[in-house]
């Protein structure tokens, strides 16, 4: 293997090249994805320890700050960093949209071959980063972090966090055990596949292992938030649950949800069909007529709903068509390409040309 260091050098384009600090690690382009929401008081700081990990790591970076709507000093102090300081790049929400919308915007935007996520709040530590991406080269595509130690508030932030990991583990049995720290690292065709909405950003290793990534945890250290609030609640327990549900469903029945309500809608008319059976066999032999028997309303009810649910299942058929479709998105993912042009990008890249052919 080559030898060389890679670092950052101003002035020499988005990721520079140098020969004077040798090191024998892999030199990798890293996209550090920062979401702000009111973080004037960390980025400072943050910038600054960034810089001295990544500088000694052998690689070369960008950080992307994606301005989460803050409504502090947070986005003047940003406009005026990113003219300090070359490898800056930043996104300014119009609205505050959530740690998922930033994130995904990130992920949009990241030009490295390799994405990392963590909190701007300091709380997440750089110092970790090096050691995460080593295992990217052992050949896992998504390496999480592990708060093993938690410094945040037990009643409001760590007890909740831990029951909803509990329920996301036990729902959707994923392999990794703390869903919500930020720290992450990604193989850039992964981040390019997920895409995030609501409050899914805690539900990343789920759908990372979803798009068939080879996953690794690592544990991280934790530290306490020094400035600025935490920005969640009680309230976000609930929302996961709700999303808890989405996850499930798109990611076991995504593409083929007539499985899912045909089959409730299935069993349902069967069942009635059985009820039904009994309450004629009642009323021709015993003489029991349906005013006095209760199964009869049931076994309808059932009906009902049944061919409602078949219903359902096929409009929702209809609708990841037209999902796929209008993304333009395949419903694989595929993990490499060989003997083509261009080996780079599976997943959406196939169907590329699809506008062209549809407007001549
Ligand atoms: N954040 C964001 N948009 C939001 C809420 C939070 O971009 O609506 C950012 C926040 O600035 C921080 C990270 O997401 O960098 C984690 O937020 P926080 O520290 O409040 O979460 P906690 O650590 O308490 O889970
Ligand atoms: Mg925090």
């Amino acid at each position: 293997m080559v030898e060389v260091g890679w670092r950052f050098l101003p002035g020499a384009g988005r990721f520079g090249y140098s020969n004077d600090s040798v090191t024998s690690v892999t030199p990798r382009h890293l996209s550090i994805v920062l979401p702000i929401h009111n973080e004037e008081e960390n980025l400072r700081p943050l910038l600054a320890e960034i810089e001295e990990v990544l500088d000694a790591s052998g690689h070369t970076y960008e950080v992307i700050a994606i301005d989460d709507g803050s409504s502090d000093g947070s986005r003047a102090l940003l406009r005026q960093l990113v003219t300090e300081k070359p490898y800056l790049k930043s996104v300014f929400f119009r609205h505050n949209y959530g740690q998922a919308a930033a994130f995904d915007a990130g992920f949009r935007s990241a030009g490295g071959d390799i994405v990392i996520t963590m909190d701007a709040d300091l709380q997440n530590d750089p110092h970790d980063i090096p050691k995460m991406i080593a295992l990217l080269d052992e050949g896992y595509d998504f390496v999480a972090g592990n708060r093993a130690v938690r410094n945040d508030d037990l009643f409001l932030r760590t007890l909740p966090s831990r029951i909803a990991n509990f329920l996301i583990r036990r729902i959707t049995h994923t392999k990794l055990r703390d869903l919500g720290c930020s720290l992450k690292v990604y193989r850039r065709e992964i981040s390019d596949e997920l895409r995030l909405y609501g409050e899914m950003h805690r539900f990343i290793s789920v759908l990372a292992e979803g798009v068939g990534a080879r996953t690794a945890e690592v544990i991280v250290n934790h530290r306490r938030r020094r400035a600025g609030k935490s920005k969640y609640g009680l309230l976000r327990t609930f929302k996961v649950l709700l999303d808890l549900v989405t996850v499930w469903f798109m990611r076991g029945y995504q593409t083929k949800p007539i499985y899912v309500f045909g089959g409730i809608g299935s069993m349902l008319v069967l069942s009635s069909m059985v009820m039904i059976a009994t309450v004629a066999y009642q009323k021709f032999v015993h003489g029991i007529y349906v005013h006095l028997q209760p199964l009869f309303i049931v076994g309808m009810l059932f009906a009902v709903l049944g061919v409602q649910f078949v219903g359902m299942g096929l409009i929702a058929e209809l609708l990841i068509r037209v999902y796929f479709e209008s993304h333009q998105r395949p419903s694989y993912h595929i993990a490499e390409r060989l003997g083509f042009a261009s080996t780079r990008g599976g997943g959406g890249r196939a169907i590329e040309n699809l506008p062209e052919r549809l407007s001549s």
